[in-house]
């Protein structure tokens, strides 16, 4: 990937999990961001450092993929980088992911945010994803992709970005996570 934005520290947030995907330490910017999540709670530093990385990723799709791309960066020992979205209600953020081999199959995981763009109409979801805590299934009616944040109505397979769905999204809608199909077939793009 050749056009980073590099400058974008505020929200640039690193984290090195060591070979057992366990996490070893976080960037300063990692409380920021959580703050603006709206989970600054959860996800303090000193209650991040220790834990395994799959405790904050609910979905079992995107864990499992995370655990391939950590597992192919270790192998091939390459920076590998490619780019997803992390929208919130208002606006499309286009951000990416670059995974750099440590020593000891360690890996550093760093998020940049690339760009902002508004939507035209809110985007109003609530993530029911069960997580291990909790295995109750609430009842959703869209599949959203953890990584370009797409979306597929339940029994069907077409998805579609929410920038194209006009107003639909503007009542809140109840969704889980996994990864659509073109994700899980895209190549990482190597450095
Ligand atoms: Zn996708």
């Amino acid at each position: 990937m050749t056009n980073l934005n590099l400058n974008n520290e505020d929200y640039e947030v690193a984290l090195v999990i060591d070979q057992d995907d366990v996490i070893q330490s976080v960037s300063s910017a990692w409380e920021q961001v959580a703050d603006k999540g709206g989970a600054s709670e959860s996800l303090q530093t000193e209650k991040v450092i220790g834990q395994p990385l799959s405790q904050f990723i609910r979905s079992d799709a995107t864990r499992m993929y995370i655990e391939a791309c950590l597992k192919v960066c270790r192998l091939k020992q390459q920076v590998m980088s490619r780019e997803y979205r992390c929208d919130s209600p208002t606006h499309k953020r286009f951000m990416a992911l670059q995974l750099t081999p440590l020593a000891e199959g360690a890996v550093e995981m760093r998020h940049f945010l690339l760009r902002e763009e508004p939507f035209d109409y809110p985007v109003n979801l609530e993530d029911v994803t069960p997580s291990e805590q909790t295995t109750e299934i609430k009842p959703y009616s869209y599949v959203r992709c953890s990584m370009c944040n797409s979306l597929k109505k339940v029994g069907t397979q077409d998805w579609t970005l929410p920038e194209h769905m006009g107003r639909q999204l503007m009542a809140k809608t109840k969704v889980i996570h996994s990864v659509c199909p073109v994700c899980q077939n895209k190549i990482w793009q190597k450095r």
